[in-house]
């Protein structure tokens, strides 16, 4: 029998409280040199501030495709600058579909990030992948339907590859710290983003699972899209927090249970996250910086200044 949709709902929209940030100072002021966050941290549900950053402050970004989910929480995190945003909003006001991820991105490459750790709630679709697990997803399948997933366009065309949609060096470091932390982790799996808000109805969990799919969740494609764009690395720890609505055992679990595996994986993301944070190589040896070198097709005497001026932050070095 079916576990009825309800008791899984708490799971993936974060219906818990919002934990403010400590200490934070609204600021206008400009962040220079080395109060520059170089690793931007987005959490998803159940994860909407982090615990050990200090010496904090929000900052407010304007950019060019509007403002973010929330402020960002600028800090230092294990002696590095990072900065924090919730992808939700504090309060998980922003439903999945709703979410500017845009500007999210945007933001955090205009606050001078290169490394994005993505923090996300998802469902299992497979046996062995057990709640209060985590997984570091390779790879994502796109089942979104109503989303600006790309920062190009308007007279300014570009094509990343995205054949590997996340960021290897980024997530064997990830999965390190969850070994660390002592968080079981699986290496690699393949991340089925979908719409939602709805979770997945029973034949769909079926096709997904026939389909070999490891996890489900509604973010991490988009954002990984729009991190490649903006040449970020983006790495993704996925909380499994229950096993979607196909599990024929798991179908009377109480949404306190799954309430109490939401709260006790954000835990466990926090002491992943830091453990990364702190282990975090200064220098990349990846591509991800790069991957805009040969994706833009536009002439460049044919691109429109509006969208030079848009798109600066990110293909400005190769217009130049
Ligand atoms: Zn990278």
């Amino acid at each position: 029998m079916a576990r009825p949709q309800k008791t899984t709902t708490p799971a993936r929209t974060g219906t818990k409280p919002q934990r403010p940030a400590k200490n934070s100072v609204k600021t206008r002021a400009p962040l220079t040199g080395d109060t520059k966050p170089a690793i931007g941290i987005i959490g998803g549900s159940g994860l909407y501030s982090m615990a050990g950053l200090e010496d904090t402050r929000e900052v407010r970004v304007k950019t060019p495709f509007g403002e973010p989910s929330d402020a960002i929480v600028v800090g230092t995190l294990e002696g590095k600058r990072v900065a924090f945003l919730t992808r939700h909003g504090r309060g998980h006001r922003i439903l999945p579909s709703e979410i500017n991820y845009r500007a999210n991105i945007y933001a955090m490459k205009m606050l001078g990030a290169g490394r994005l750790i993505s923090a996300s709630a998802v469902g299992s679709l497979q046996e062995d992948l057990r709640p209060m697990e985590f997984l570091i997803p390779d790879q994502f399948f796109d089942r979104t339907k109503q989303r600006i997933a790309t920062f190009f366009g308007q007279g300014l065309v570009a094509h990343v590859s995205f054949e590997k949609p996340t960021c290897e060096d980024l997530s064997m470091l990830l999965a390190a710290a969850c070994e660390q932390a002592r968080v079981k982790v699986h290496r690699g799996g393949t991340y089925v983003c979908i719409e939602g808000p709805q979770f997945s109805t029973l034949a769909e969990a079926h096709v997904h699972r026939q389909l070999r799919f490891e996890v489900i969740g509604m973010t991490n494609l988009t954002e990984a899209k729009l991190a490649r764009e903006a040449e970020m690395c983006y790495a993704t720890v996925a909380m499994i927090t229950d096993y979607d609505c196909w599990h024929p055992e798991h179908a009377s679990v109480t949404a306190a249970e799954v309430m109490n595996n939401l709260k006790t994986n954000a835990q466990s993301a926090e002491n992943v996250i830091r453990t990364a944070v702190r282990s975090l190589p200064a220098a990349h040896s990846c591509k991800c910086a790069v991957a805009l070198q040969h994706a833009i097709v536009t002439d460049r005497a044919a691109i429109p200044a509006a969208a030079k001026r848009r798109l600066a932050a990110i293909v400005g070095k190769y217009l130049n």
